[in-house]
């Protein structure tokens, strides 16, 4: 007990908080609600299976009162409560490691969304924004003794020994001169309905109301008459158990906006009941923006999970696979037993129909919306499209259904194309899916390996993205069409057409380069496919992984030996700087031609020559002759 620091990380938080979110203040009510909420689905589910707490009975409320005078603000709950360890740990230190990277990521910009809030599990601190002072009074269910934690948001808070009737939370704010306005009937109520009327239990505001009645006091005036009353705010429906015909497509935008942080509107949504061997019912929507964390291995996953209407969690990675972890939105089941566990959530063959039933209908949505509304498929793709690669890695039983949903950059046609496009559009006789992969799209489109296919009238795609060469890898074929990295080996003789002769007689020309190159080249290839302007491109061994895999490696610390994957030189017999090299008897001149032809190829794939000013220098001395 006593005066205690809080961590530092919270105080980066509350000072962020308090001064840049504060363009959104009245969301901090919402999030006070949702944690009082949250409380009480705690308790409601530890009543169902918890030892001690089972068959603990209370009538489940959030009350919220205030004191237009004293400008106070209380938010109370009867739901599981805090002893003095909880006050400790949930308000003096930020549980969740999301919220390093959040403030990280958040960085010096002021004007940044306050939707984040929520998002990363800050939601208490946001009372800050609206009060100079807060106390929290908790009594844990089970627990003889309550305890007070007060704070006024700056370095330090208290704790210390309080009563309370029962089990529960009241949070009250002093509020401070940009708060004061929310000590008022009105402001409190619109604020309620705005973000919280979906909250599954009753949540009342107490207040005076004046009325006058029909005497008149001794100078004439009618007698004022203060009533105190309570009335319940909110609906406290939960939308998903109504029929979809009664829903409103405002009423589901509400939903989503008041239950999963997000000021935007979702991209789309999907209300499903299904009915059979299992009964349960989603509700799932997709974020316009891809959701913050969703790189982090610590995500938050944004699927709750109910039975009959009780909420179970909203904390499990299990619900959808981990590809679909940018869904939001709810699963209530008819069938799980309430008292299920993690552990047993995990092998519930209920749960696995569950699953793989919502896995079909997201996936089969999609398609969907990638035939019918193709523009706002591409907004889909533009935030989504790794994770559906992802997807192909993970998820085999929907190996066919992600081959047609994810998209990419072509050579021949803008925006995104998908692989049955590319099909459609490949000439008679083409018998592989060409790509090629890299680190960056304008490198790759310039590159002249593409030159030479689009020449010959082959589609190339581009594929950019840090994951396309292991999901190409892993996808190996679409309707038997293999997929060949033109920029990897494998691909060299593709094109030729009865060149072998040339090959063979351009061999000294091989060895020529070798003898100059051996050392950064791990062999020379000569080349049928180029372009006569280009003298020689990179390319890598098939069996090595590509640069861009390399790269990636490299990143994440486990690229040792990286540096011993050397490229193949391709070079090209019949441009004119390769002849000239193949007709010199001069030693230096041959050495300083093949560096030229190797550096330039090296430039062309973005990356600067070893010795860039060696090379200028032997290219001015090359030209100036
Ligand atoms: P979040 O709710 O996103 O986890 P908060 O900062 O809002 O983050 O709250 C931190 C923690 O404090 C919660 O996870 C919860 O354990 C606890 N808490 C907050 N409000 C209440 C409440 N009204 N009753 C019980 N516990 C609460």
């Amino acid at each position: 007990m006593g005066k205690k620091q809080f961590k530092t990380e919270v105080s980066d938080l509350l000072n962020l908080i308090i001064h840049s979110l504060y363009s959104n203040r009245e969301i901090f009510l919402r999030e006070l609600i949702s944690n009082a909420s949250d409380a009480i689905d705690k308790l409601k589910y530890l009543s169902l299976s918890d030892e001690k707490l089972k068959g603990f009975s209370f009538d489940p409320a959030i009350n919220i009162s205030f004191d237009s005078d004293a400008k106070t603000l209380t938010i109370s709950d009867n739901g599981i409560g805090m002893d003095e360890e909880d006050l400790n740990s949930n308000l003096g230190t930020i549980a969740s490691s999301g919220t390093k990277k959040f403030l990280a990521a958040l960085g010096d910009d002021a004007k940044k969304n306050s939707n984040l809030i929520g998002q990363f599990g800050v939601g208490f601190y946001s009372a800050f924004m609206v009060a100079s002072h807060v106390t929290v009074i908790s009594r844990k269910a089970g627990a003889d003794s309550a305890f007070k934690w007060e704070s006024d948001g700056k370095a330090t808070y208290t704790v210390s020994e309080a009563t309370r009737a029962e089990q529960g939370t009241d949070i009250i704010l002093k509020l401070n001169e940009e708060g004061e306005d929310y000590a008022n009937r009105w402001q409190l109520e619109t604020l309620i309905r705005k973000y919280s009327d979906h909250i599954a239990y009753p949540i009342y505001l107490e207040y005076d109301q004046e009325t006058y009645k029909d005497e008149k006091d001794a100078d004439g005036n009618p007698v004022k008459e203060v009533e105190h009353k309570r009335e319940q705010v909110n609906s406290a429906s939960a939308l998903w158990t109504r029929p979809k015909s009664s829903i409103t497509d405002e009423e589901y935008k509400e939903f989503y906006k008041n239950n999963y942080s997000d000021s935007d509107d979702p991209l789309f949504y999907v209300h499903t009941h299904a009915e059979g061997a299992t009964e349960y019912t989603t509700l799932f929507y997709i974020p316009k923006k891809a959701p913050f964390d969703m790189y982090y291995a610590d995500y938050r996953p944004g699927v709750k999970l109910y039975v009959k209407r009780v909420y179970i969690t909203d904390d499990d990675k299990e619900l959808l696979p981990t590809y679909l972890r940018f869904v939001r939105g709810v699963i209530d089941s008819e069938d799980l037993p309430l008292n299920v566990s993690r552990e047993i959530l995990q092998e519930n063959r209920i749960m696995t129909a569950i699953r793989n039933g919502s896995v079909k209908k997201l996936l089969g949505e999609f398609k969907k919306l990638a035939d019918g509304n193709p523009e706002l498929y591409n907004e889909f793709i533009s935030q989504y499209n790794r994770p559906l690669k992802e997807g192909l890695y993970s998820d085999w039983a929907n190996r066919e259904s992600l081959l047609e949903l994810i998209r990419y950059k072509s050579s021949e046609v803008d925006g995104y194309t998908s692989l049955a496009a590319y099909k459609e559009r490949m000439k008679d006789g083409q018998k592989a899916i060409y790509y090629i992969s890299g680190a960056k799209e304008e490198i790759l489109r310039g590159s002249p390996l593409i030159a030479s296919y689009k020449e010959k009238g082959y589609e190339v795609l581009i594929m950019d993205d840090e994951i396309d060469d292991l999901v190409a890898g892993m996808i190996h074929d679409y309707k038997d069409l293999p997929l060949k990295a033109i920029n990897k080996s494998g691909a060299v003789d593709d094109m030729k057409e009865g060149g072998e002769k040339k090959a063979e007689e351009a061999s000294p020309l091989k060895d020529k380069l070798m003898k100059q190159l051996s050392a950064q080249v791990k062999d020379v290839i000569i080349s049928s496919r180029l372009a006569s302007d280009t003298a020689a491109v990179l390319v890598s061994d098939e069996n090595d992984p590509s640069f861009q895999m390399q790269r990636l490696l490299k990143q994440m610390g486990g690229g040792e030996g990286m540096d011993d994957f050397k490229p193949i030189l391709e070079v090209n017999p019949s441009n004119s700087l390769v002849m000239k090299l193949e007709a010199t008897e001069d030693e230096q001149e041959a050495s300083s031609l093949a560096r030229i032809i190797l550096d330039q190829a090296f430039i062309a794939e973005g990356i600067l020559p070893k010795d860039p000013t060696g090379f200028v220098k032997e290219l001015t001395r090359i030209l100036g002759k």
